[in-house]
């Protein structure tokens, strides 16, 4: 069965708009995201306006800032502690990767946990680790999410994660560990991926390798999310060869309309746990 990200987000968007109306009836303001984005990277680009218009969607208020790639790290970084002392502010987004030259893990270190909507400062992370989760990484979110609705049972399976990056293979792994999932993470420097892939009931791909994950990897009957969005010809395609897979798959996400509509929900749904979080603490 083909899981259509774009339809669960769709929902996940009706019911943030309704609880964003909520909010502005209570606090009498607006949720309000900032993001900043340096350098003219098109892929990049593309993400921030489709976060922009997220926020339109659902009723927020968005603040953007573009800086031309160069433009001096302590601007970007100064930028991002006024928007922090802002008290109408309630997300702070950093759109990755930074063009090089740029220390992210610097620029990162200044947005404050309770507007880090990202969920990549280290305090998410490490709270994410030890099974208290705050503010979770929106892609590995969206797909819990996405498990989340087709209703699948993840205690004792074993998951298997290609990819080990810090906003995606290990806050992803982590999730699965947290829902009593055995897991395993591969990445490049594991030796016979197929041997674990073909143990798994939960296959996630975010490897960023253009149909990496063949039929003859896949158990019969698991469940593969594609994180992975590749460009080959101008097309866009994920880390799994869907054609071949998606046969033998009980459940298999697409790209597009698959995981990436779902980071953009979750994203905003952190901005709006964010704003509820900050209120209460007032
Ligand atoms: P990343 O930081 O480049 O990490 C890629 C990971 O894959 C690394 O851990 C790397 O291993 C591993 N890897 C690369 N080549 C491999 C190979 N041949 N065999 C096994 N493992 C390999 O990428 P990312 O940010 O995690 O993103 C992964 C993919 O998801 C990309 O296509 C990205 O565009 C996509 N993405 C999608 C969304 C969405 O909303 N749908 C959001 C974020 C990312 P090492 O650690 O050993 O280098």
């Amino acid at each position: 069965m083909i899981v259509s990200g774009k339809e669960v987000a769709a929902k996940n968007l009706e019911k943030i708009a309704e609880q964003t109306k909520e909010f502005e009836k209570k606090y009498l303001r607006t949720p309000t995201l900032a993001v900043i984005i340096v350098g003219e990277d098109p892929a990049s680009q593309t993400y921030v306006r489709n976060k922009i218009n997220g926020c339109k969607q659902v009723g927020f208020n968005s603040l953007s800032y573009e800086y031309p790639d160069g433009t001096a790290q302590d601007e970007i970084i100064a930028k991002i502690k006024q928007l922090a002392d802002d008290s109408s502010v309630d997300g702070i987004l950093v759109q990755l990767p930074l063009p090089k030259g740029y220390d992210e893990e610097k620029i990162l270190a200044n947005i404050p946990d309770s507007k880090d909507v990202d969920g990549f400062n280290a305090s998410n992370i490490g709270a994410l680790c030890l099974n208290r989760p705050l503010t979770v990484s929106c892609t590995p979110l969206g797909v819990m999410k996405i498990l989340e609705y087709i209703g699948a049972d993840l205690r004792g399976k074993n998951a298997v994660v290609l990819g080990r990056s810090n906003t995606v293979g290990k806050p992803m792994a982590m999730l699965l560990l947290n829902a009593d999932c055995s897991v395993t993470v591969c990445h490049s420097k594991t030796v016979n991926i197929a041997d674990y892939t073909k143990n798994a009931d939960i296959l996630i791909a975010a490897v960023g390798r253009p149909r990496f994950v063949t039929a003859d990897m896949v158990k019969e009957g698991a469940i593969v999310i594609d994180v992975g969005i590749n460009r080959v010809d101008g097309k866009l395609c994920g880390d799994v060869d869907f054609e071949g897979v998606e046969p033998k798959a009980s459940y298999i996400t697409p790209v597009p309309g698959g995981v990436g509509p779902m980071t953009i929900s979750m994203l905003l749904y952190n901005t709006l746990a964010s704003a509820v979080a900050r209120e209460n603490e007032r």
